[in-house]
């Protein structure tokens, strides 16, 4: 398999602005998603404060969240 759709990669534009409030919107969050799944991935102590925030408090994102690393774990483990 080697479907690797990447289709919001530098549309968006990572905001490295540091907000106050550290609980983003699912909208935000959804959109963190895949690099953040990516990065937990490739690195298990990864942290994202705002997203670990976000995802502490909302069942769907977080339901997502790991659906998506399953995912992610699961095109890693076959290789490229
Ligand atoms: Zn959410």
């Amino acid at each position: 398999m080697n479907d690797n759709t990447n289709t919001l990669s530098s549309g968006t534009v990572a905001t490295l602005v540091v907000d106050t409030e550290p609980y983003l919107s699912c909208d935000d969050c959804f959109e963190r998603l895949d690099q953040f799944v990516d990065a937990r991935v490739a690195d298990p102590s990864h942290t994202d404060l705002e997203m670990t925030t976000h995802l502490a408090g909302c069942g769907v994102c977080a339901e997502e969240a790991s659906a998506l690393e399953e995912l992610v774990r699961i095109h890693a483990a076959h290789g490229s």
